[in-house]
């Protein structure tokens, strides 16, 4: 067997199975080696039930004393099925929700063994669905936990990884010798060993530590050896000092904050010195980021150039191009709007008008980037909600034009470290204020159909004063409809109460979409039911309430988003955060967002509850899939990382030395076709 054959070499992997695990980005032997277990669940023992606690998942047998099917829960949808567990030191309750089949398989006297989390129900400890299985066959140990996909179970996965290990020894370091040793690590095989199954907790963090050494040496080797980063030689695009910014902000209906002035000040400075700007703007939800940006593409057409904007979401692309053309026309100046699914003709003409310069300035979405769109002299890019593209989209807006001033946008915090690595030596400017009479949103969050119909009565009012209001609903998996509020359903229930609602999903066509904005925009419609696609960047000033239902469903770093919809005019906005159920951690997470309106601050707080993986996980800035490496919790190996790349690129900058084959091939694959790699 070799680390490239197909995982079908291995036994028990049919073609059907392996199409399972292609959906894990699995396909050969090497592949699942590299698929690292989530984490680890410590099974070390079996606990006797009378030493279960609270809140501790742990692993417990006993036989199976009483079953019982029975009953149905609130709304008669899911049948329960109780039984009770005893060992020689006490019994548990063990709970089943919808699994009247388990009925059939787990017999009165059966000896089982469980994993689950044990809950207090009304004065007695319970466990609801755990894993189990027959008492003889149950693991002991550290046991890896894989991800999984639909087709492929922990168990197998366990057993597959097992039938791997022979070929370990095979797998080739990216790290030279002196790597290894100068920077105190562990040998590859020996972290590769113990990352899937570790004996002792401290010789996984010996294996992590390798690992996570060896995926941020591919990481920061790719994106050295990537445009990116590419130095600038020679006269950019320069624009002319003539204080032509300050035409545009006195033509606003508002001062500009002394956060946006200072933010203009630091992007003129910029726009006209010859070296190309490269600057992140970092500013909350509704701190007036458009208006900032708007004041450098006026700027590059008074110097002579076009600009363009990229936005991640049709609507958000489509609200800009409404007020800026509006604006910008009032200047002569001419504004096109492309996006992917506009008509052909609309299209060609755009693109031509945009290759010899009529359209001044560009707006769209990714459609932006796409080979066919050429400009006459673009001298200014700017990404809105940048965090919501990858590096290499980002790199090809930039290769529309030769050497252009680049601009960003977030309201997403990124660490300064962090920020180093994803934009090389990006300038941050901060809006740090927020404009001037806006309230705090009022936040409460609640549960329980009583509540939630005071919210809406409360909906009901604000409308009578001339209000509107937005309701989020998740989006959901038909599996679990049964569970979360389908926009649909949230939609006629309130379309019965309210006249003037609508509907909005990403499965609509896009001209439906757009409509459907317009008139919200318009103020046509009073409430706006919708997923999450109105998420980013959406501006609607009249609209003074959020209700997001199934709130425990949403991360809190895109609660405070959703929020950020509302409190952007000069009424008094409030959100309504509504749980289905009540948990602790709801509970905590509500705290949170009624607390504070600070988009770091609840960021933070979210990485504590969450884990920093899904705040900052490589994937929502767009950088290549990080498999253990965690870049804020790791940033001392990252920059042990770095600069072992560096000094490696100096003395081989194409890696084109037989012994740096391997990380010059790990890193291709990491980066994919993804990004122009100067290797
Ligand atoms: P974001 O930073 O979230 O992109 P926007 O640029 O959409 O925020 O601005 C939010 C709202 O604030 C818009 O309605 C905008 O017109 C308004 N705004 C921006 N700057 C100011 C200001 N200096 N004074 C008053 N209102 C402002
Ligand atoms: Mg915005």
């Amino acid at each position: 067997m070799e680390l490239q054959d197909s995982i079908t070499t291995l036994k028990g992997v049919g073609p059907k199975k392996a199409e399972a695990f292609a959906r894990l980005g699995v396909n050969t032997v090497e592949d699942l080696i590299f698929t690292f277990p989530r984490i680890y669940e410590d099974r070390k023992d079996i606990k006797d039930i009378a030493a279960l606690k609270e809140g501790e998942a742990a692993l417990f047998a006993g036989a199976v004393d009483a079953i019982r099917t029975g009953g149905f829960t609130r709304g008669r949808r899911s049948r329960v099925l109780r039984m009770l567990v005893t060992d020689n030191t006490g019994s548990i309750e063990v709970v089943f929700f919808n699994a009247a089949y388990l009925a059939k398989t787990i017999k009165r006297g059966d000896r089982l063994a469980f994993f689950g989390k044990p809950v207090m129900n009304r004065d007695r400890l319970q466990v609801v669905h755990p894993q189990f299985e027959k008492e003889e066959t149950v693991q002991t140990g550290i046991l890896p936990i894989y991800p999984l996909t639909s087709g492929v179970t922990q168990r197998e996965m366990r057993r597959l990884q097992k039938l791997a290990t022979p070929l370990y020894g095979q797998v080739e370091s990216i790290l030279s010798e002196e790597t290894v040793r100068r920077n105190n690590l562990c040998d590859l095989e020996y972290a590769i060993r113990n990352v899937h199954f570790p004996e002792e907790r401290q010789h996984y963090l010996e294996a992590k530590y390798r690992l996570v050494f060896d995926e941020f040496m591919a990481l920061e080797t790719g994106l050295m050896a990537s445009k990116m980063n590419e130095r600038f030689e020679g006269e950019g695009t320069k624009f002319l000092n003539d204080g032509s910014e300050e035409e545009f902000i006195k033509s606003l209906p508002y001062p500009l904050t002394r956060a946006q002035q200072r933010c203009v000040e630091e992007i003129t400075a910029d726009l006209i010195s010859a070296k190309p700007m490269n600057r992140l703007i970092q500013g909350d939800v509704g701190s007036g980021k458009t208006v900032v940006a708007q004041t450098a593409m006026y700027k590059a057409v008074r110097s002579g150039y076009q600009a363009a904007m990229m936005a991640p979401t049709e609507i958000l692309a489509r609200q800009h191009y409404e007020g800026m053309s509006r604006d910008f026309a009032a200047f002569g100046i001419k504004t096109g709007f492309l996006t992917g699914s506009m008509k052909a003709a609309e299209k060609r003409q755009v693109l031509e008008e945009v290759a010899d310069g009529t359209i001044q300035i560009l707006i769209g979405t990714h459609a932006v980037i796409q080979p066919e769109v050429s400009f006459r002299n673009l001298g200014l890019v700017i990404t809105d909600e940048q965090h919501r593209f990858g590096v290499s989209q980002r790199i090809k807006l930039k290769d529309k034009g030769e050497s252009p001033n680049v601009l960003v946008m977030t309201a997403t915090p990124i660490p300064r470290t962090l920020a180093v690595v994803l934009y090389g030596d990006m300038d941050v400017s901060v809006i740090d204020e927020m404009p001037p009479g806006r309230m705090p949103i009022v936040t409460h969050c609640l549960s329980g159909e009583d509540a939630r119909q005071k919210c809406y009565d409360f909906v009901e009012r604000q409308i009578q004063q001339g209000r509107q209001a937005y309701v989020v609903t998740p989006l959901i998996d038909e599996s679990e409809a049964m569970d979360a509020r389908s926009v649909t359903q949230v939609y006629e229930e309130l379309a019965a109460r309210f006249a003037r609602t609508e509907m909005i999903h990403g499965a609509m066509k896009q001209s439906e979409k757009d409509a459907i904005m317009a008139r919200f925009s318009a103020g046509e419609t009073d409430v706006l039911v919708s997923t999450v696609v109105i998420e980013v960047g959406i501006n609607v000033p009249n609209a003074t309430v959020m209700v997001v239902e199934n709130a425990e469903r949403f991360g809190l770093a895109q609660l405070h988003q959703l929020r950020g919809r509302v409190g952007r005019g000069q009424w008094q906005s409030y959100c309504f955060l509504i749980n289905e159920g009540r948990s602790e951690l709801a509970e905590q997470r509500g705290k949170i967002m009624e607390a504070s309106s600070d988009g770091f601050y609840i960021a933070e707080e979210d990485l504590k509850l969450r884990g920093p993986g899904e705040i900052f996980g490589t994937r929502q800035h767009g950088l290549p899939d990080m498999k253990l490496a965690d870049m804020v919790r790791h940033m001392d190996v990252l920059n042990a990382a770095r600069d072992e790349a560096k000094a490696l690129l100096e003395e081989d900058p194409r890696l084109a030395r037989p012994e740096n084959g391997p990380l010059k091939r790990r890193v291709e694959k990491l980066f994919g076709e993804d990004l122009t790699l100067n290797l």
